[in-house]
């Protein structure tokens, strides 16, 4: 047969679009899309890659797999509960169905009732108070780092809170040298505090700083004294810091004695709203706002398990300067957060604290279990169930162990678990790939045995191959 021949025989563009299973892809991939892959399939065999006749299905085959958007749901095996590279937060069904329902036209600014303007993110708001009573008012914004950067913006100034528009000389943010954060791939709070103008007045050293060197500082220059939970490190030894309600005692005096109200600004990135007996040391934002701030921020896909936000809880007086400032317009949630935040604070337990709340025993049990089926599944002999610590990762609580297990399985394991077409992401250590139940929401498991068991097959054969390959030239 000749090129011209052979040619002819390849599906037409029209026939091929005509198939009803491109109709089908059509609800979620656009006509260039689809026309894209059309013609890649149709040059392949051009190229003298496949037959003619394989066109159609190849063609089906591969866009039911393309997806319109890139990001791949994972199942994350490390055991990190807050992992920032696989999205933090995973959502709860409860907000998944929230952001499903306000995907459409929703009434995020509009009371059905009367057809009037209504407040964006009210039924947010009344969620955080109910869930945070220490709070007087709150607001939520696009991410943590925005809040911060809000909140010192709007009450940084060296003017009197709430004063016009045009009187809003940064004043210096007084901060702890211990407290001088890095939140993660090169991103520092101080270079981020420092975009808005304000100085910054580091006070104390790396490992202690006292009372006294904040109010040696305490003027008519000073915008807000901030105090940041180091989320992410932790520094032991010989270290001091000042509390909340010790700096609001200072803050206090200063006022007391003529000087300005300076505000107080505490950010604890975390999102505990109280405390929680599995890590102790992770302060609360109820405790923080009781102790005196004026103003507390945590991240809404952190240990609050929710979406990416940025959450303010304070004083009336404060969060309505806050909320005022025209920068609140630029850094504002998005109506999927606001219902994903509503709906986290309002349902039952989320992912995260059924993660982070895992007991040993448990986890022994499912880890065991899938060793089980792992083993019957793959038929191979079976995998060793090891002691294995998760951690709460980049949300708070650094260096605390959450005591649990893992199964352990070769290292080669482990690229074969991330591509494979549920993709798997497990912990590699000392050359092994730990499999973490941790993070594993039981109704993947099933789907995690199976990946587990095709690596394992895969290998296997690939080394039948191999050694009957050696053995053949032996
Ligand atoms: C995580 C964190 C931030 C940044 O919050 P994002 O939601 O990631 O923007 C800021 N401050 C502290 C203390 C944090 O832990």
């Amino acid at each position: 047969m000749s090129t011209t021949d052979y040619r002819r025989l390849i599906p037409r563009t029209d026939d091929l679009l005509a198939m009803p299973g491109v109709a089908a892809a059509r609800e979620w991939l656009s006509e260039t899309e689809i026309r894209r892959v059309i013609t890649e399939a149709q040059q392949q065999v051009r190229d003298g890659e496949g037959l003619p006749q394989d066109v159609g299905r190849t063609i089906l085959e591969r866009l039911a797999r393309r997806e319109s958007a890139s990001l791949t749901p994972v199942i994350n095996a490390t055991g990190v509960v807050i992992h920032t590279n696989l999205g933090r937060a995973p959502l709860s069904a409860g907000a998944r169905r929230a952001v499903e329902r306000a995907a459409g036209y929703a009434d995020v600014e509009m009371d059905l009732a009367t057809g009037v303007r209504s407040t964006r993110g009210a039924g947010t708001k009344a969620a955080l108070l109910a869930a945070c009573p220490a709070a007087e008012d709150a607001l939520v914004v696009n991410n943590g780092a925005a809040a911060l950067l809000l909140a010192v913006t709007a009450l940084g100034a060296t003017s009197t809170w709430g004063t016009a528009a045009n009187d809003r000389a940064p004043g210096d943010i007084v901060v702890s040298r211990g407290e001088l954060v890095e939140i993660g791939a090169g991103f520092r709070l101080t270079d981020l505090m420092e975009t808005t103008g304000a100085r910054l007045r580091e006070v104390g050293t790396t490992n202690r700083t006292h009372a006294a060197d904040y109010e040696r500082v305490l003027g008519a220059t000073v915008g807000c004294v901030l105090k940041v939970h180091p989320s992410n490190f932790r520094v032991e030894g010989f270290t001091s810091g000042v509390e909340v309600a010790a700096l609001r005692a200072l803050i206090d005096a200063h006022e007391a004695a003529g000087g300005r109200r300076i505000p107080l600004i505490v950010d604890l990135g975390s999102g505990l709203i109280d405390p929680d007996p599995t890590i102790p040391d992770e302060p609360d934002l109820t405790g923080a706002l009781r102790a005196g701030a004026d103003v507390v921020i945590a991240s809404g896909d952190k240990l609050l398990g929710g979406p990416q936000a940025g959450i303010l809880l304070g004083t009336r007086a404060a969060v309505g300067v806050i909320a005022k400032h025209p920068l609140a317009r630029a850094v504002r949630a998005d109506k999927l957060a606001l219902a994903a935040l509503e709906a986290t604070l309002r349902g039952g337990q989320t992912p995260v604290g059924a993660a982070l709340h895992a007991t040993s025993e448990e986890l022994r049990a499912r880890t065991d279990r899938l060793a089980e089926h792992v083993s019957a599944a793959a038929h191979t002999s079976a995998f060793e169930v090891v002691p294995h610590d998760g951690r709460v990762g980049g949300g708070g609580a650094p260096g605390v162990p959450l005591p649990g297990w893992a199964l352990a399985l070769p290292e080669e394991y482990a690229p074969l678990l991330r591509t494979g077409s549920t993709p798997v992401v497990p912990r590699v250590s000392q050359s092994q790939c730990l499999v973490d139940l941790r993070c594993v929401a039981p109704e993947h498991e099933q789907a995690l045995a199976e990946a587990i068991a095709a690596v394992a097959t895969a290998l296997s054969t690939v080394t039948t191959v191999d050694s009957t390959t050696k053995d053949g030239f032996a």
